[in-house]
């Protein structure tokens, strides 16, 4: 695994989807954890006010400092670091607090630039950084892109799959030619899959004649081991490490990475 675009500077992956619960902050926490796991040090980012990324890696809504501060510029991001329970990963946690932001932001001049400059001092640090997005396209997912050199887009195996992607991939064009031209699409995953039905096979067909190129082959299985695990603070790798669920994200990892 060896991904290291820029010397020795953090490749910064967002997981981003404005969909709700399409496996983004499942995807976000179990790649961190691959990576962590694979001796990369890894920083997860939480930029979701429902802080379930900061929760699932067993730390609490109730966290200080977190995120929400250094977009206050109260601060540094170095500041806000924790630990998590795994070897390798440190946390930027999130708080219910976070949602003040979407009103904030826009009535700060300048402010999609908050995050890449608070997070620069630490690319010398880490290896990967790794946000956790919320679903909108809003000022907070905007600040990520902006930060980030790829985006990571999990996307359920269901019927209504494709819909909303435009207007993703969209967002990401806009913000490479406006604010951030080395960013680009790292791939489209696909989560949830159920291999016993059909619907899922035709999906998954349906998105990789779209996208061609653009399809991780690593398809994360729908699996009930993956989502228990948030409920231990643990990622599902280190909760169930042989489980089909853990074992496919520990192939995206590597593809991801790879990429990266
Ligand atoms: P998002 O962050 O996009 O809202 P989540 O990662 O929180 O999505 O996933 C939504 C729900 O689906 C959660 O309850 C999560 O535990 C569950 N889930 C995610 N991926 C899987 C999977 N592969 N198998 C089973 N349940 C999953
Ligand atoms: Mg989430």
């Amino acid at each position: 695994m060896d991904g290291r675009s820029d010397g020795d500077r953090a490749t910064i992956f967002a997981v981003a989807n404005q969909k709700g619960g399409v496996g983004k902050t499942t995807t976000a926490v179990n790649l961190a954890a691959c990576v962590a796991e694979a001796g990369y040090p890894t920083l997860l980012v939480d930029i979701d006010p429902q802080a379930n990324a900061t929760v699932g890696l067993g730390l609490t809504k109730h966290e200080s400092p977190t995120v929400y501060d250094v977009f206050g510029g109260e601060v540094t991001a170095e500041a806000a670091l924790h630990a998590s329970a795994i070897e390798n990963l440190s946390v930027l946690p999130s708080t219910p607090e976070l949602a003040g932001a979407n009103v904030e932001l826009p009535r700060i001049a300048g402010s999609e630039t908050i995050l890449r400059e608070a997070l620069e001092p630490l690319r010398e640090q880490f290896r990967f950084i790794i946000f956790d997005c919320p679903p909108s396209l809003g000022p907070l997912t905007v600040n990520a892109m902006v930060a980030a050199d790829r985006v990571v887009v999990p996307v359920q195996t269901e019927y209504f799959a494709l819909e909303g992607l435009a207007d993703l991939l969209d967002t990401v064009q806009l913000i490479q030619r406006e604010l951030n031209p080395r960013l680009s699409i790292a791939g489209i995953v696909l989560t949830m899959h159920d291999g016993r039905t059909r619907l899922a096979e035709d999906v998954e067909a349906e998105v990789r004649k779209h996208f061609p190129g653009l399809i991780f082959d690593s398809v994360i299985p729908r699996n009930v081991r993956v989502a228990e695990a948030p409920s231990y603070g643990l990622p599902v790798t280190h909760h169930d490490p042989h489980c089909a669920g853990a074992g496919a994200y520990f192939d995206l990892a590597k593809e991801v990475a790879l990429r990266g």
